[in-house]
């Protein structure tokens, strides 16, 4: 079709022009440490269940709200299935939150460097961005992000891409102070040593999200979840809208909730591990990575952009940060089985 044949190009919702489409991605490459996904595959059962599945089921609606899902999660997580939301990622029920609790012309505070997608869903659903700066411990400021009066508060713990946790006294104080949502993103909650839970039944406008991409090994099933008082869940499903969590994901992640449980502990007490043995190779070749509480480290480096190419030369893919507020340039790098932590070490010369 030429050009000039294209009658009516319509304009995007004003703000559009300044936002691009995700560029998070390394692109092909041997060993992939990149997104923060579980190296060592899908739960086995998970596994079993898409192998079984009925696929004349697929011609057909799954559950609009994906409700054995959420009976399922409510039963792992330990709150009734009223405080359940499920989305097509936590991306998508981060989206449906910020939808249903900013207004638009209103804005989001959170802290700088924080999960890179949250500017972006703010801006896509007409809110603005007031971002703080973390404090000499690496702990959120109260005070600086209530201070611009937002309609909503995006708390990240453990925090991507840092790693490092908010402290619960810091989250309360703000729960407490604000009227607005609070979400606080744990997509890397099954490695952290710092239990958020209670907070949802303490305080009404606290949600909690959480994932199955990342310890429980099923990002390309995409399926996310938040935990929160009912009535906050209820408006968050409201915005999301139905049948967003399809059959098949739903059967996979349903089978490893109620048989896998412990293969996901097992690994992730191996992550664990293995992080601090990669910690310990990193300082000891010079680097000064950062203090994780999830299942990757980010590294400070001089020239991100030089040292992913030569990593990248030698098969491993990185997520790079060309400059990040209070740290410089980065590298964030995922923990995975220790064959790979150790090409990794070998493609990362001395810094
Ligand atoms: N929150 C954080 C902090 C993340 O790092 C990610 C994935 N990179 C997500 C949310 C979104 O994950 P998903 O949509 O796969 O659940």
């Amino acid at each position: 079709m030429r050009r000039e044949s294209i009658i009516g190009q319509p304009t995007p919702r004003s703000g559009f022009e300044a936002l691009s489409v995700y560029d998070g991605v390394v692109g092909p490459c041997a060993i992939d440490l990149s997104d923060n996904t579980n190296l060592w595959g899908m739960p086995p059962s998970a596994a079993l269940a898409l192998e079984n599945f009925q696929f004349a089921e697929v011609t057909r609606y799954p559950s609009a709200y994906a409700a054995e899902l959420k009976a399922s999660l409510a039963r792992h997580v330990g709150v009734e299935t009223s405080m359940i939301v499920t989305g097509c990622g936590s991306d998508d029920v981060l989206d449906a939150a910020i939808r249903a609790f900013g207004n638009p012309g209103g804005s989001l505070a959170c802290c700088d460097p924080t999960f890179s997608m949250i500017p972006v869903l703010a801006r896509i659903n007409g809110l603005s961005v007031s971002t703080s700066s973390f404090d000499a411990e690496g702990d959120i400021s109260v005070d600086s992000l209530l201070s611009g009066r937002p309609d909503v508060i995006y708390i990240c713990s453990p925090n991507n891409p840092t790693g490092m946790n908010a402290s619960v006294e810091r989250i309360e104080a703000i729960a407490i102070a604000f009227s607005g949502l609070v979400i606080v993103d744990q997509a890397y909650a099954e490695y952290s040593s710092t239990s958020l839970l209670p907070l949802v039944s303490r305080y009404a406008n606290v949600l909690i999200t959480r994932t199955m991409s990342k310890a429980f090994g099923m990002a390309g099933l995409r399926i996310g979840y938040a935990i929160g008082n009912p009535v906050l869940v209820g408006e968050v499903e409201k915005s999301r809208g139905p049948y967003k969590v399809g059959a098949l994901s739903s059967a996979a992640a349903i089978a490893a909730l109620e048989n896998d449980l412990p293969w996901i502990e097992q690994i992730v007490s191996e992550t664990l591990s293995i992080r601090s043995r990669f910690v310990s190779r990193l300082s000891s070749l010079g680097y000064n990575p950062l203090t994780s509480d999830a299942n990757f480290v980010l590294v400070p480096v001089a020239n991100p952009a030089e040292a992913a190419k030569r990593m990248l030369e030698a098969g491993i893919g990185v997520r790079t940060f060309a400059n990040l507020a209070g740290i410089g340039g980065a590298l964030r790098i995922t923990i995975g089985p220790w064959e790979m932590m150790e090409k990794c070490l070998a493609s990362l010369e001395a810094p």
